[in-house]
């Protein structure tokens, strides 16, 4: 994708120099597109509940106002919207906040046991509810690492919120949603290449998986399986994009996994704190 630029000076007859500028504009475009899908996906998702408030603001201002049995039952879906629309906001200024310190790399030591015990802690009301139960797996002295220990908070609490949210769904419609196990571990491990020491902290569910095409679309902003259960259950479809972004400010790896009928398993690998250098003196060696 080439755009020529040209630019001609001189004035009057005279043969005017000839600038010709060749500019690759194929990212740039891509980006610019990428931008304006969000922006009117964004606007997208937004309006949906909005029609609907004003929708049932516009019922309670007619006859209907009489009609003391409805009124309850239109306000909790109102309160419902309005609830939707101050997640969507929320998880965008998330979003755009993470951003914002993506390109500089976290610096507070901390400590990961303690980051997946508060999420485990603030999480067993909607696990209750679920009627699913979380299993911790957290060896004891593991290394601390360099972190972000609020936006870790966020990236195990989406995960863990999708293992409950998805994990208890029943295939099988007559069957009631609810009950299930989450199981969340941390191991040491270095990345991939094994050149990088580092954590890696993995929560798995036994629901009914993620059919293997849309695996590699998960992390992209509204992205849902199932736009309508994924609504149902109040996901905004930011959930995983956050996840990915704070991955990438700690230069980890996000690794989705799953097999459908048998649940799923979400990998998040973070590297240690890099050591701090020690210096060789001579005649000293290193093993
Ligand atoms: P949402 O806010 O809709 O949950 P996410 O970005 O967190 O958005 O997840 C994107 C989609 O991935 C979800 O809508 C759902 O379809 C699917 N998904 C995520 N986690 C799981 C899981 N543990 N089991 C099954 N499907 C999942």
């Amino acid at each position: 994708d080439l755009d020529a630029i040209v630019i001609r000076a001189g004035t009057g007859d005279r043969l005017a120099p000839l600038y010709l500028l060749l500019a690759d504009r194929t990212q740039e475009r891509g980006l610019e597109r990428m931008r304006a899908d969000f922006v009117a996906n964004a606007s997208h998702e937004l309006r949906t509940p909005l029609t609907s408030l004003i929708g049932f603001i516009e019922t309670l201002r007619g006859p209907a106002v009489g009609d003391t049995e409805a009124l309850p039952r239109f306000l909790n879906i109102m309160a419902e919207q309005a609830d939707r629309m101050q997640r969507i906001i929320a998880d965008l200024l998330s979003l755009s906040r993470i951003e914002m310190t993506e390109h500089q790399p976290p610096t507070e030591m901390i400590d990961i046991a303690l980051v997946l015990r508060q999420v485990a802690g603030f999480m067993e009301p909607i696990l209750r509810e679920a009627e699913m139960t979380l299993a911790l797996d957290i060896p004891v002295d593991l290394p601390q690492i360099r972190g972000d220990s609020g936006q870790l908070t966020q990236v195990f609490g989406n995960l863990i919120d999708n293992a409950t949210k998805y994990g208890a769904i029943k295939p099988d419609p007559k069957t009631p949603d609810g009950g299930g196990t989450i199981r969340v571990g941390v191991a040491i491990a270095p990345d991939a290449n094994f050149t990088r020491p580092g954590l890696v902290v993995s929560v798995a569910d036994d629901g009914p998986g993620i059919p293997r095409e849309h695996l590699p679309r998960l992390t992209e902003r509204f992205y849902r399986v199932d736009k309508g259960r994924a609504r149902a259950v109040g996901g905004t479809g930011l959930g995983l994009a956050i996840v990915k972004h704070v991955i990438s400010r700690h230069r980890g790896r996000l690794v989705i996994d799953s097999i459908e009928g048998v649940g799923t398993t979400c990998l998040v690998w973070l590297p240690l704190a890099p050591e701090p250098a020690r210096g060789l003196q001579d005649g000293q060696m290193t093993v």
